[in-house]
């Protein structure tokens, strides 16, 4: 009698990793996401540890007809990473980091997180510019694009993308650089995990830190008004070695903030700098001077401590939701349309994220990657609603939504970054890369004409 052989026994014996399905144990763990609103139920995760595995478990799942998942930090919101019935493959043992301080180059695996990066990075005073929580992953966030506190000074993650090691659909592997698959590689500066899966990341390293100014202003919405106008005034001043961030948040319990105001609905102006004390003071005066902060921290920081300064709030466990689109400015009407839209904004886990893309970002021409954006100066807009539970998210759901119905007609064009995108955006995917997308689709074309890679935002092969 011939014995039945499972695809997953064959892959179980063929990587160097390990295979987790239904019946064994630590599946739940092993199919959750960051997202806890997403529950999902794949057929099994193969945790790989060396770019063969990933190679074996795409030609592995494509043989079985099993739908591919990616995952690298598990932080997609809509829950792309995991799929029902499919398999999950996992970078998050490939998560090496190797600086070479000489070169200021970083070769990062697939499956690192920011925290490690930044970690092996400042420990020769240099970094990737990347995210702001250090728990999301490398690999979807460089895909996507990459934007943080030091965007503005060094550009977007993939603006210091140097080549990529890519396993394809037919399980190929090849680098990805300027000179070498140069097609590929503009794919990925931004087209997200449409083209194949990425075991690791060269980058260019900047000093930085290690000790950075970090200023956080608090506001009541009272006279939030008043200080959006001081930001929009700030921010179109801004030093180069200075960024900034609007934020609105529940005021946390942490030690630097009142007892009074714990838990209040606030207004953060965010105050980074990165050179020399003055030009970060001036800014932090200037707002400072409009209307008083209700409380504020404003200090030195070592770099990597505020790159970690938030990884609580948004710790893995929330259920959330969220949209995304830009602004030129923080003009009048932009301003009102935000800070109208609070009202339904009661949960104390949701936020309201504007990030200021200018300085660098803007020095990176339009055509130069794929990213999901414009180049010209403007404001990154995440309407994050988030609950402990499926039920409280119901109505943060509906806030995100209405907010970004509001804020359209002050917005550029009906696109955004596609790694903000929620799980009902997948009609804005064209719009967001514009122009763009015609080329992406060609490439896709040649890199995975069958769209094995379609569990991301989607890029359809052009025929
Ligand atoms: C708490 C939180 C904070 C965030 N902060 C920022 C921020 O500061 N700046 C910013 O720009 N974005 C930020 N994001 C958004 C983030 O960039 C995206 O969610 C991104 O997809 C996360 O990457 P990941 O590897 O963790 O995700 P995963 O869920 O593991 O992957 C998401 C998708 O990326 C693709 N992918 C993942 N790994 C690979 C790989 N190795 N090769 C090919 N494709 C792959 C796949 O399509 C996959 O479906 C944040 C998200 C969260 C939840």
């Amino acid at each position: 009698m011939t014995q039945v052989v499972s695809p997953f026994d064959q892959l179980r014996s063929a990587i160097a990793g390990s295979v987790v399905t239904p019946e064994d144990p630590g599946y739940d763990d092993a199919r959750r996401v960051w997202n806890a609103d997403i529950d999902r139920r794949p057929a099994a995760v193969a945790y790989c540890e060396t770019t063969e595995d990933v190679a074996t478990a795409v030609t592995a799942a494509r043989r079985a007809s099993l739908e591919i998942s990616v995952r690298s930090g598990a932080h997609s919101t809509s829950g792309a990473s995991v799929g029902d019935g499919g398999l999950v493959i996992d970078l998050s043992r490939m998560n090496d980091v190797e600086v070479d301080p000489e070169r200021r180059r970083a070769v990062v695996g697939g499956g690192a997180l920011l925290r490690d990066v930044d970690a092996a990075t400042q420990a020769h005073g240099l970094a990737v510019p990347a995210g702001e929580i250090g728990h999301t992953g490398v690999a979807g966030l460089t895909l996507g694009g990459g934007m943080g506190w030091l965007t503005r000074r060094h550009g977007l993650t993939i603006d210091n993308l140097l080549s990529a090691r890519v396993v394809l659909a037919d399980g190929r592997v090849l680098r990805a650089a300027e000179d070498e698959n140069p097609d590929l590689f503009w794919a990925l500066t931004g087209g997200g995990g449409n083209f194949g899966i990425v075991t690791s990341f060269e980058f260019a390293l900047h000093e930085v830190g290690p000790t950075v100014h970090v200023g956080m202003l608090f506001y009541g919405v009272e006279d939030g008004p008043a200080a959006l106008r001081t930001a929009r005034a700030a921010i179109r001043d801004l030093p180069a070695d200075v960024t900034f961030q609007v934020v609105a948040l529940h005021a946390p319990p942490a030690p630097f903030v009142p007892e009074e105001h714990r838990f209040r609905l606030v207004i953060a102006l965010a105050v980074v700098g990165f050179g020399d004390e003055s030009s970060f003071g001036a800014v932090v005066d200037r707002c400072r001077s409009g209307v008083a902060p209700l409380f504020e921290m404003v200090g030195p920081m070592p770099y990597t401590a505020l790159q970690q300064m938030f990884d609580e709030t948004f710790a893995w466990g929330v259920h959330c939701y969220e949209k995304a689109t830009y602004v030129a400015e923080l003009t009048h009407d932009v301003a009102e349309t935000f800070l109208a839209g609070l009202d339904g904004m009661d949960s104390p886990l949701s936020v309201v994220h504007f990030y200021v893309l200018s300085g660098a970002y803007s020095e990176v021409a339009e055509e130069a990657t794929a990213f999901s954006g414009g180049r010209s100066p403007r404001l990154a807009v995440f309407l994050v609603g988030a609950a402990a539970d499926a039920a409280g998210l119901a109505s943060q759901r509906a806030w995100s939504r209405a907010m970004f119905d509001a804020l359209a007609p002050h917005s550029l064009g009906a696109g955004a970054y596609v790694n903000g995108m929620g799980a009902d955006d997948a009609h804005r995917i064209r719009d967001s890369y514009g122009t763009k997308y015609d080329r992406l689709a060609r490439i896709k074309a040649v890199y995975d004409p069958e769209n094995v890679f379609h569990r991301n935002g989607n890029i359809l092969p052009a025929r």
